[in-house]
């Protein structure tokens, strides 16, 4: 039995292969963090290896290697595997990571049926490691199978791409995410409903965060900050961009994290002045945002949304984090009795 939840497409498709004999050297699957895709990879890949009827069991001796990162056949490649904690932090997967899989490859399994590298994070390989990968996806060796996870794979060679079998994993409806959160954790409905809205159909960010308060108190802190931003003057607001433009230096992910949680907060304006209010992703600040969304207009807010999507495209394309931080704090708008 698959234990991932809501992705039938690509569970479908890849119980077939295998009912078919039919395993690809590669896939390639493909979706938002916390989708599932490192999930799906590691069911993979005890369907490969499983000893019972109907693959994956989950239970027998290889099926639960797997689970346990035990499996000597089965290794997981991505920017923070196989670091020495002395080493600094390393921002892509090297050369060397790669002909370190390439040799393993060509040997035999050591204990199970196939072999299984799963590539986390595979956009984040240097041009040298995918053209070195592409050589073993030119030959693949019997028995040897590359699972390549990514969130865009427009960052990949199209090269590597066209020779793996594509699946995309897509966000769940909320409804379903709260149905599994409900069934897998115990927690107060509130917190199981908000977690269900702020996980934006990504599940095992909703797990995570049931398990590790701290996911909750960072978004928590990051809304306190942005209701004092836009109370603030401008010299709050640029300090804020000050701090925001040296974490980048750092963590872009961590600033494209704080621009998410202001869209999210945007958009919320915007549904309760539609009359929309059920539909808000910040359900436990209702009576704040019901408050806040009279001080502005339907267009201010559209206006706002704008600029946010914009900042975060440009952030993309490398362009100057403080002053297009500073530009989006300037255009917050101002609040009018409306
Ligand atoms: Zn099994």
């Amino acid at each position: 039995m698959w234990q991932l939840v809501g992705q039938d497409r690509a569970v479908t498709l890849l119980q077939r292969n295998l009912e078919r004999g039919a395993v690809a050297h590669a896939y390639l699957l493909v979706g938002p963090p916390h989708v599932g895709k490192m999930t799906l990879a590691l069911e993979l890949a005890q369907a490969l290896n499983c000893e019972a009827a109907e693959p994956p069991c989950g239970e027998c001796d290889p099926c639960q290697k797997v689970a346990s990162g035990k499996h000597a056949d089965v290794q997981v490649i991505g920017v923070n595997s196989n670091g020495n904690s002395n080493d600094k932090p390393r921002t892509e997967i090297s050369i060397e990571q790669v002909r370190e899989i390439q040799h393993s490859s060509s040997l035999p399994p050591f204990e199970g049926k196939h072999k299984v590298f799963i590539i986390d994070g595979a956009e984040l390989m240097s041009n040298e490691a995918a053209n070195c990968l592409l050589k073993t996806l030119e030959e693949p060796s019997e028995g040897v199978v590359f699972i390549l996870l990514t969130a865009n794979d427009s960052f990949l060679p199209e090269t590597v791409v066209s020779r793996c079998q594509r699946l995309e994993l897509r966000p769940l409806p909320t409804s379903q995410v709260e149905a599994a959160l409900g069934e897998r954790r115990s927690l107060e409905s509130a917190k199981t409903e908000l977690l269900s809205r702020l996980c934006h159909g990504r599940l095992g960010w909703a797990l995570t965060a049931a398990d590790d308060d701290s996911l909750l108190e960072r978004r928590d802190q990051l809304v306190e900050k942005l209701l004092e931003v836009i109370r603030g003057d401008n010299e709050q607001r640029f300090d804020y961009v000050a701090q925001l433009a040296a974490q980048f230096g750092k963590n872009r992910l961590s600033v494209q994290e704080v621009l998410d949680l202001w869209l999210d907060w945007w958009r919320d304006l915007l549904l309760i002045k539609l009359g929309s209010s059920g539909a808000i992703t910040n359900i436990d600040h209702e009576a704040e945002l019901a408050e806040m969304s009279q001080g502005y207009s339907l267009p201010q807010i559209r206006a706002f949304i704008n600029s946010i999507q914009a900042a975060g495209e440009q952030l993309g394309q490398n362009a100057n984090p403080r002053l297009t931080l500073e530009v989006l704090m300037l255009s917050i708008p101002g609040r009018s009795a409306v």
